[in-house]
């Protein structure tokens, strides 16, 4: 299959889109962020990378750290991690408070907020701290993009915390229901540091290859999870990836993915490659407009869906 000359087409063929949707204003200094920008990186079993756009432009994660917080956290606590958050769907948005309350300070899933600040949580009590857990999951995210210098933008972790206080709550009201451990601001903080890790495409398509080889890294060999838990973690993210538009996104792309505020979704085609896109404008649900319709471009195109 030519996918340089898939990826060129997607780019052409999604220009018009590009000056639709919002950029996150929630998160000042990502309001700043050029809205048009777009860029798409996949990655094939031996490092292959076929690249468009602006793929060497570093953007802020944002929740896609949380699968990889969370591939930490399973790792180290496996079955009893889901004591304090929940495997289904939450059909709300990834920041609301309504459902928690019903369900007694037990979030949904591990990739709306709630559920990714237990998750932070669980890492800090099994490290001892703040520190200790943020530096596990920078060297996590180092070791599998292959870029040891791998940073979080302190710009946007200080700007977000500046305007926390929905998140704050979320943790505070888990506090209420005597699922939290540590202090909540400490754990709040360190979930917008980890949030605010930027890469490029290249970087994050690369990243995700563990799980696109059933948590085994196919270039260096090494495992990072075993099969029964890479196969979770993409179970999670084909249900849970994108919030309240998890069944759309599946419905018209048809493979597990995960995305961010920032713009930027990773997708995995398992058994086969890892795909980053990166386009900051966001449609109604948080999720990028142009990366969606990218993915969906590159499943209808390739045939390479889950389905
Ligand atoms: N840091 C963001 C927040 O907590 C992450 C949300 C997202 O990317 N959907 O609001």
């Amino acid at each position: 299959m030519d996918y340089q000359k898939i990826l060129n087409e997607i780019e052409e063929e999604l220009k018009g889109e590009l000056s639709k949707g919002k950029v996150a204003d929630y998160i000042p200094a990502l309001a700043e962020v050029d809205g048009d920008q777009f860029a798409m990186t996949i990655t094939l079993e031996n490092g292959e990378q076929f690249s468009v756009g602006k793929y060497k432009e570093e953007f802020s994660i944002q929740s896609i750290s949380k699968v990889l917080a969370f591939s930490l956290a399973i790792d180290i606590y496996s079955k009893s991690l889901y004591k304090r958050v929940g495997v289904e769907p939450s059909g709300n948005a990834f920041n609301s408070l309504v459902q928690l309350e019903y369900e007694h300070g037990i979030p949904r899933n591990p990739f709306i907020n709630a559920g990714a600040i237990v998750v932070v949580d669980a890492l800090m009590s099994h490290f001892g701290g703040d520190y200790a857990a943020l530096e596990k999951v920078m060297t996590f995210t180092r070791e599998i993009s292959g870029n040891p210098e791998l940073k979080f933008d302190t710009v946007v972790a200080t700007s977000e915390m500046e305007h926390a206080s929905r998140n704050l709550s979320l943790a505070h009201l888990m506090k209420s229901f005597g699922n939290f451990e540590n202090d909540v601001t400490d754990v709040v903080t360190t979930y917008f540091k980890q949030c605010a890790i930027v890469m490029t495409t290249e970087e994050l398509s690369r990243a995700m290859l563990y799980l696109a080889f059933k948590g085994t890294d196919p270039i260096s060999g090494k495992q990072f999870l075993n099969e029964a838990q890479a196969k979770r973690v993409n179970a999670l993210m084909l249900t849970c990836g994108h919030y309240d538009a998890s069944g759309e996104f599946a419905f018209h792309v048809g493979l597990p993915a995960k995305s961010g505020v920032g713009g930027g979704i990773v997708a995995v085609v398992p058994n086969v490659m890892s795909i980053a896109v990166w386009s900051p404008r966001l449609n109604k649900y948080g999720n990028s407009h142009v990366g969606t319709l990218a993915l969906e471009l590159f499943t209808t195109k390739t045939g390479l869906s889950i389905f």
